[in-house]
């Protein structure tokens, strides 16, 4: 088999809607390369018609390379997946439903031969709704403020990478993943390239809000140390002002004989230092809870069937 040098990898959940037209958006750049290039369909564990899709766009085109997972395990793994079997030099990353468009690969690709490893797309405005682009604004600031490392602002997977930032992505096999943060982590010579996001071009989104919030906690949680700092930081200052609380009221015992009426601040200040360590008991847990997933170090996903070359394993 020739070399390939570039492999589009593509996670797909339920996506038979915006499938064809997927399909003719790819077909088009790829009649445009003039080397070869694969696509690499990840099905994320789909209910609709998007299996049958695929296992159909490989027969007639190989370039449509499928794996199929045996259950969803979301976009994240489902990348993931793709990533581990993409045999491109070079790597793009894309959604399903073209908000990213495809044909941004072109230029991506002008400035890798530029020398950069990864290249990466930053959003210059979404078309979403007002209270998910607001939503989604907050989260990348605080990241950006609190993380170890810069974690580009308003950038999604949306990237082409190089088969070393591939491999080295890979060798990240952590349980809750949040690849647009690994992507950074890894290091190598990164440019962010301002896009406009388009809209979904059909179908609805696949991301519930259950998801979103994994993916902002996965993101918080793995890349940053700044709740824990923070917890040493206030359990300090309680403390402190609590001792400063305590000799006020003993003055005020022995001196002024006036402490009854402060009955009331000593229970406000019991409620309120139990509620304050149970909440940083619950950040810690969160790390705890991270940790604990970690050293089961479980496989990332299982695979139902692989389609590749037009060679069938499984079922
Ligand atoms: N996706 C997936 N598994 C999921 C959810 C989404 O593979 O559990 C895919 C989906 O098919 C699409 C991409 O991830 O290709 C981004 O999802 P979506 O467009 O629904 O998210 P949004 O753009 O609305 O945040
Ligand atoms: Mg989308």
């Amino acid at each position: 088999m020739s070399k390939l040098h570039v492999s589009f990898v593509i996670p797909l959940y339920n996506e038979a809607e915006v499938f064809a037209e997927l399909i003719e958006r790819l077909d088009a750049i790829a009649a445009k390369l003039n080397y070869n290039c694969e696509v690499v369909l990840v099905d994320d564990g789909s209910r609709d018609n998007t299996p049958f899709f695929m296992e159909e766009v490989q027969q007639k085109n190989p370039i449509y390379q499928c794996i199929f997972l045996s259950r969803n395990f979301g976009q994240q793994v489902a990348i993931s997946a793709g990533l581990d079997f993409a045999r491109g030099d070079y790597i793009m990353f894309l959604d399903a439903d073209l908000q990213d468009p495809p044909e941004l690969y072109f230029h991506f690709m002008e400035k890798i031969e530029e020398g950069y490893d990864v290249v990466y797309g930053v959003r210059t405005n979404r078309k979403e709704g007002k209270l998910k682009r607001l939503s989604y604004n907050l989260f990348y600031r605080i990241l950006n403020r609190i993380s170890s490392f810069p974690i580009p602002k308003d950038s999604g997977d949306f990237a082409l990478i190089s088969r070393r930032v591939a491999l080295a992505m890979n060798q990240h096999r952590e349980d809750s993943r949040f690849l647009r943060g690994i992507r950074s982590w890894v290091g190598f010579k990164q440019l962010g390239v301002p896009y406009e996001r388009m809209e979904r071009q059909a179908g609805v989104t696949k991301y519930t809000l259950r998801k979103l919030i994994k993916l902002a906690t996965d993101g918080i949680f793995n890349f940053t140390t700044l709740p824990i700092t923070i917890l040493i930081a206030l359990g300090t200052l309680c403390i402190a002002s609590s001792l400063v609380y305590f000799v006020i009221t003993a003055i005020r015992k022995f001196y002024f004989h006036d402490v009854p009426a402060g009955f009331t601040a000593l229970l406000f200040t019991i409620i309120l230092f139990g509620g304050l360590q149970l909440f940083f008991i619950g950040i810690v847990g969160e790390y705890i809870q991270r940790i604990f997933i970690q050293v089961k170090n479980r496989p990332l996903y299982h695979i139902k069937k692989t389609i590749i070359d037009g060679q069938v394993e499984g079922h």
